[in-house]
């Protein structure tokens, strides 16, 4: 067998692989492109495409493809061949500095919310050369950006690194007050990746799985996740298979899978890879979602990155670990020395008034219709955004706040003054699985975003967000130095602590109190996508974007379209499933079922007419209760879901699904669920709970 170190990133074009085959001075001139943001001269793609086919070739790649991830949040693919036919009927495999840096797909089906007419379909992809090409499945994979004709982004990876960009541009100018002067600033994720797997048998027999990624129906099973056994639980030998299959396709491709266990509920599980740049680290999750997907089929499974596959089990989350570095120093670690705290206490103070300012933009971009099963429903943080430092950060920043002595659990006491931290924050970080935006020792994690969302979005705001907390500093201390710009540094910080004091909180967020007392502070709560949704084109949010280059208002309005219309669409197909599944599977079954006990009553009654069958004659009257019950909801359905489609305007379509439509969804479902504990299991036409999640 092969060792993981030979094989691990041997279908990467690293740095390690292009230090051995590029010439040293257009290796020289790549990795100022890939570290700086240097533009590529044509002459270099010549020979870096060149040398990345003769590889590609070498480790059997037949294909090329530009690898873009479209406004759908999913990644897209179309493949060519290296073959250039020859006139004596022989083919050369060849490739080009220009097919290595510019592909043009017809781009008339993707998202564009309205960005481009279907006329003018040409859309450009272009090479990401801070993100490495790869080899899967015999095709050469080179990340790239999508934007149109015209040039605006289709894409949500441009966006992202404009923002890394204006994140590394304010951090330089903040280092610089700090004396520091580093190549580049930049932004690292870390992005824990939670799923199910379910036998590929049940999948098949049900069609809301098949349809829309999770259960429309479904009775709890008589167990769920009570007993807490499953978490890192010994994981079963064929679930073990699949994960380790997964580790070493991951490996082979560079994606560093690192962790892996069972998570709490039933069939759940969860990797989370090593933290790398935030570019890399979400084309490395989206990676790992499509293997995940693709491999569980070798093993007679099927893998659920719904946010919500079953209702009253937990649904699966994506938390995104978040950073921010400038070479080797972690700009969020709290640091050995006071000048090093003061930087952290900077930056930290940065991100309170970035996610404070625009918690409603950082609450949209988790915004989905899956996710809204999960966000407030007790296994998820609230709907709320708010920071929680914990008890020894938070009393740092209280003593800030209120000019006190800090005295720490060890009762050293501490003199702000000069900004001395404890070093021993790191490891008493408290943890706190409520909170959305939790710090936790040298990064920030936030909770709320879903298995199945692209993380590029909130990367894309929490940048910019941070990029605006920054420059505010760094304009506020321009020209100052040594003593005065240390008192005026904390007399800044102050100040923007004591604004944004709101956001911080160190209690449960799971709490009945919390969303009364969130509202008191006057933090956003926006429970639907419908609701949450409208913020991201409001004035502000444009402003924001505008000012660091990294959506212009069409980009910001377009994404906010493509993602009204995602949302109606796949309420849309929720509706339409239900009812087929209701009119062709469940009412079918209870009738017959009905029917098979009225014949029962009729058997029994035909040897002996006073013979008792009142349980039976029960059991039918609420069978056929049961069926008068479901009509009507599947009625009231039918109405809302017709006149839902026929609304025009997309926000407002979105409101009447998210408080029209799927409350009577919800409806029709627990009329289902109801029988379905009745019905005789034979009877019944789908697997139930009890065989998704406990018999695979
Ligand atoms: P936890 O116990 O909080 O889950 P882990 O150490 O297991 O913490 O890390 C969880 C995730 O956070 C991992 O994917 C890890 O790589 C990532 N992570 C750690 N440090 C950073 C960082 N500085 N920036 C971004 N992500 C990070
Ligand atoms: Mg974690």
């Amino acid at each position: 067998m092969a060792r993981v170190s030979d094989t691990y990133g041997s279908m990467v074009f690293n740095e390690h692989t292009m230090q051995e085959r590029l010439p040293s001075a257009t290796y020289k001139s790549l990795l100022k492109t890939m570290k700086q943001g240097e533009p590529l001269e044509i002459e270099v793609a010549n020979v870096v495409a060149h040398a990345m086919k003769e590889w590609a070739i070498e480790k059997g790649a037949t294909h090329f493809t530009h690898w873009f991830q479209p406004l759908s949040g999913i990644t897209s693919e179309k493949h060519d061949s290296f073959i250039d036919p020859g006139p004596d009927g022989r083919a050369i495999m060849s490739f080009s500095g220009k097919e290595l840096i510019q592909g043009e797909p017809d781009a008339s089906s993707f998202p564009s919310g309205g960005l481009r007419a279907t006329f003018e379909a040409r859309g450009y992809t272009a090479w990401d050369p801070t993100s490495y090409a790869f080899i899967k499945d015999e095709v050469l994979c080179i990340p790239t950006a999508f934007c149109s004709y015209t040039g605006e982004a289709l894409d949500k990876k441009t966006p992202l690194l404009r923002s890394m960009s204006a994140i590394d541009e304010q951090a330089k100018r903040v280092l610089e007050l700090f004396g520091e002067a580093p190549a580049r600033v930049t932004t690292t994720v870390g992005s824990e990746q939670e799923y199910f797997l379910i036998s590929e048998k049940d999948y098949a027999k049900r069609q809301d799985l098949i349809m829309c990624g999770r259960t429309l129906f479904g009775y709890p099973p008589c167990k769920g996740q009570e007993l807490e056994e499953h978490y890192f639980g010994a994981i079963r030998p064929s679930v073990n298979e699949f994960m380790k299959e997964l580790d070493d396709e991951l490996w082979k491709i560079g994606v560093s899978a690192k962790t892996k266990h069972n998570e709490v509920a039933p069939a759940q599980h969860e990797l989370a890879p090593i933290f790398t740049n935030s570019n890399r680290a979400i084309d490395e999750n989206l990676l790992t979602m499509e293997k995940m997907r693709l491999l569980a089929s070798h093993y007679g499974l099927v893998c659920l990155q719904h946010e919500k596959p079953f209702e009253g089990i937990n649904g699966s989350g994506k938390h995104n670990n978040w950073s921010i570095s400038a070479g080797k120093t972690n700009l969020l670690d709290p640091g050995e020395t006071p000048m090093d705290n003061l930087r952290f206490l900077v930056f930290l103070t940065g991100v309170i008034q970035a996610v404070d300012d625009y918690q409603e933009l950082l609450r949209m971009s988790v915004a989905s219709a899956g996710n809204d099963h999960r966000l407030g429903a007790n296994e998820a943080p609230p709907a709320i955004i708010s920071v929680f430092l914990g008890d020894e950060l938070g009393a740092i920043v209280d003593a800030l706040i209120d000019d006190h002595v800090y005295t720490s659990a060890d009762k050293v006491a501490m003199d702000l003054g000069v900004a001395v931290l404890p070093n021993f924050l790191k490891d008493n970080t408290d943890r706190n699985r409520t909170s959305p935006f939790a710090f936790t020792g040298n990064k920030f994690e936030f909770r709320m975003p879903g298995s199945a969302v692209n993380l590029s979005d909130c990367n894309m705001i929490l940048n910019t967000a941070m990029a605006k907390s920054l420059k505010s500093f760094a304009d506020a201390m321009e020209g100052k130095s040594g003593e005065e710009f240390e008192a005026a540094a904390l007399a800044y910080l102050k100040d923007v602590l004591v604004a944004h004091r709101r956001i911080i909180f160190n209690g449960n967020g799971y709490a009945d109190e919390w969303p009364a007392e969130a509202e008191r502070r006057g933090l956003a709560n926006h429970r639907t996508t419908a609701d949450a949704l409208p913020c991201f084109v409001a004035p502000a949010s444009i402003a924001l974007f505008e000012e660091f280059g990294v959506l212009t208002e069409a980009e910001v309005h377009s994404r906010y379209e493509v993602k009204l219309e995602k949302y109606n669409k796949l309420i849309n197909i929720e509706a339409r499933t239900m009812k087929r599944m209701v009119r062709r599977a469940y009412l079918p079954a209870i009738n017959g079922y009905a029917a098979e006990v009225a014949g029962h009553i009729c058997a029994v009654r035909a040897v002996n007419a006073d013979a008792e069958v009142g349980q039976q004659e029960k059991l039918l009257e609420k069978l056929l209760a049961g069926v008068r019950e479901i009509d009507a909801q599947l009625q009231a359905l039918d109405a809302a879901h017709h006149a839902n489609v026929e609304i025009a305007d997309q926000q407002e379509r979105a409101s009447d699904n998210a408080h029209r439509v799927l409350p009577i969804m919800e409806k029709l479902r627990a009329a289902v669920d109801a029988i379905e504990v009745v019905v005789d299991r034979d009877h019944w036409p789908v697997p139930t709970y009890n065989d998704l999640l406990f018999y695979m």
